[in-house]
């Protein structure tokens, strides 16, 4: 019989999974020719959600749990979960129910037509603020431009992963992950479903707009080298442009004389250079950030509990 994980990154949901289990519950009930693992990986929660998760796991052995040590973020909570999902595949959704559950029969029956990768995408991106969405727009224009892979739109975690998906994840052990690119960069057979995002049932959103725009820098850091060109290029059009103007205030100088005047001139320049360089150390510094945080080769999460027992 096969069997099929479903995978759950769980921070602070007390009040969304009384609401989601009983939805899991009916699809596993439904579909009895499969085995069903359901892992709820607690993300350092600092409400009740890990003694809720014990007491289902009381009642239903196909839940099984890990509990991290801290709050380590959901990118790294879902590594955890690729590490100990057992399933011959595996469906990543939210605590929240803003991934219908109904929706994975239908990603079941693609993965028995041998898709590896059966991914949801919104039809609508919701209540969203119109910076958002133009800065959402922009995020993507600028991976799609600058990689070599295709980075899908509107496509959030919300999708089935066959086991050679989860097993070519599990070996990107990065400790900045943007696992969104992560399933693009490791290809294999896309199948896409749209569906109709909804909100929240409970709780709150834990995105607010500046973690957002830490995980694009994260995206666009950790999937392009572009930024890095764009400095050299900046730099030679501007040296290119400086060498014309020094031509032409040479000429200027020795037949015209003009010796003192130009400071309007000289502080434009010296002021524009100086915004230019300070982009351009802050996009290396980006990168070297990222450099110095790989090489210290930490493990991205520590486990606390599995299902029950503790870890020392
Ligand atoms: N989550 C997590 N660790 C975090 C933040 C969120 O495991 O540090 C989980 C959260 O419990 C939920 C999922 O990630 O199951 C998505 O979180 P949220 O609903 O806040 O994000 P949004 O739907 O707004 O993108
Ligand atoms: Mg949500």
């Amino acid at each position: 019989m096969k069997k099929i994980s479903i995978l759950i990154p769980t921070y602070n949901e007390e009040k969304s999974l009384p609401l989601l289990y009983p939805e899991l519950k009916k699809l596993m009930d439904e579909q009895k020719q499969y085995e069903w693992e359901i892992l709820f990986v607690n993300d350092g929660s600092c409400d009740s959600s890990l003694n809720i998760i014990k007491a289902l796991r009381a009642a239903d052995d196909r839940i099984n749990f890990i509990s991290l040590s801290r709050n380590f973020g959901k990118e790294t909570a879902m590594l955890a979960g690729f590490d100990y999902v057992t399933g011959d595949c595996m469906v990543i959704m939210d605590a929240d129910l803003q991934d219908p559950p109904s929706l994975i029969t239908q990603m079941l029956e693609y993965w028995e037509q041998g898709y590896d990768d059966v991914y949801a995408k919104r039809a609508n991106r919701g209540k969203e603020s119109w910076l958002r969405k133009r800065f959402s727009l922009l995020f993507y224009k600028i991976l799609e431009t600058t990689t070599r892979f295709e980075v899908l739109q509107n496509v959030g975690d919300f999708r089935l992963l066959d086991r050679c998906c989860i097993n070519a994840l599990k070996q990107i052990r990065e400790s900045e992950r943007y696992t969104k690119g992560m399933f693009c960069w490791i290809g294999y057979n896309k199948k896409e479903i749209v569906f109709n995002r909804g909100d929240r049932i409970a709780g709150e959103s834990n995105w607010n707009f500046k973690s957002l725009f830490n995980l694009a820098i994260e995206g666009i850091t950790s999937f392009t080298t572009a930024p890095l060109r764009f400095a050299s290029v900046i730099g030679f059009f501007i040296a290119f442009f400086s060498f014309i103007a020094a031509i032409f205030y040479f000429f200027k100088t020795v037949f015209f004389g003009d010796v003192a005047r130009g400071f309007t001139t000289l502080i434009v320049v010296v002021l524009f250079l100086g915004g230019i360089q300070l982009i351009c150390i802050g996009i290396l510094g980006e990168y070297i950030g990222r450099i110095f945080n790989e090489t210290k080769r930490r493990p991205p999460y520590l486990i606390r509990e599995y299902n029950d027992e503790l870890i020392k």
